[in-house]
């Protein structure tokens, strides 16, 4: 860990999360991906659920961090599965990170835009905050896959500085992947943080190569 100043919401105006790692345990995105998924395409092609996991493992390594590992309907299309339906009936297994919620409403008492930022389908967000009630923290939230062109892009840093008057070096940039943090720095936010604790039961962990990483955002904002 590295020392920050010990309000580091100093000269920032603007606090941009990502969701999923961040505020959400990722947990359920694990379940969605590694156990739904594969499950309802092994029920629905007819195929054993052994072969169903290394084919979606294999098609998503393939596309790890492209739009169209993002997009639900990529996969609803390639396997003829209706996937929200799969994540409606699963919602009750989303639930805020550890700590995640008591610290969105004192950075919300600090008077600084709130901004989400994130690479899940805004098709997906929806069924997650219908469980959780997050976005109300939420001064502005952008979805990568609506405008279609994902946070590793430095393109989508240009249409977020736009559509949102940022100024990078007055904000703030969380986020569980280290690559979409290298992006973010690239784009001009010194301030960008990896989090390398984005499940509350550690299933997922990151070892972190950033310069600036905490566990989760709990950790981080301890000091405001
Ligand atoms: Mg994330």
């Amino acid at each position: 860990m590295v020392y920050l100043h010990s309000n580091i919401l100093t000269d920032v105006t603007d606090i941009l999360l990502d969701i999923d790692g961040v505020l959400l345990d990722l947990s359920f995105d694990k379940k969605f991906w590694e156990e739904l998924v594969p499950q309802e395409v092994s029920s629905i092609k007819n195929i054993p659920i052994d072969e169903a996991m290394r084919d979606v493992l294999g098609a998503s390594k393939a596309l790890y961090g492209t739009l169209p590992w993002y997009e639900l309907s990529y996969w609803e299309q390639k396997y003829g599965v209706n996937l929200i339906d799969v994540a409606r009936e699963n919602s009750m297994y989303a639930k805020f990170l550890p700590g995640a919620e008591a610290t969105l409403k004192k950075i919300s008492a600090s008077n600084k835009r709130i901004i989400f930022l994130t690479n899940c389908d805004s098709r997906l967000l929806k069924v997650k905050a219908n469980q959780v009630p997050f976005m109300q923290y939420a001064d502005e939230w952008l979805s990568a896959v609506d405008i279609g062109i994902v946070k590793e892009e430095q393109d989508f840093w240009k249409s977020a500085f736009n559509k949102f008057n940022i100024i990078p070096e007055n904000s703030i940039f969380v986020d569980d992947n280290i690559a979409v943090v290298n992006s973010a720095l690239k784009a001009g936010i010194k301030k960008s943080i990896n989090v390398t604790m984005p499940s509350g039961d550690l299933s997922v962990q990151n070892q972190s190569e950033a310069k600036l990483s905490f566990k989760n955002i709990e950790e981080l904002f301890r000091a405001i």
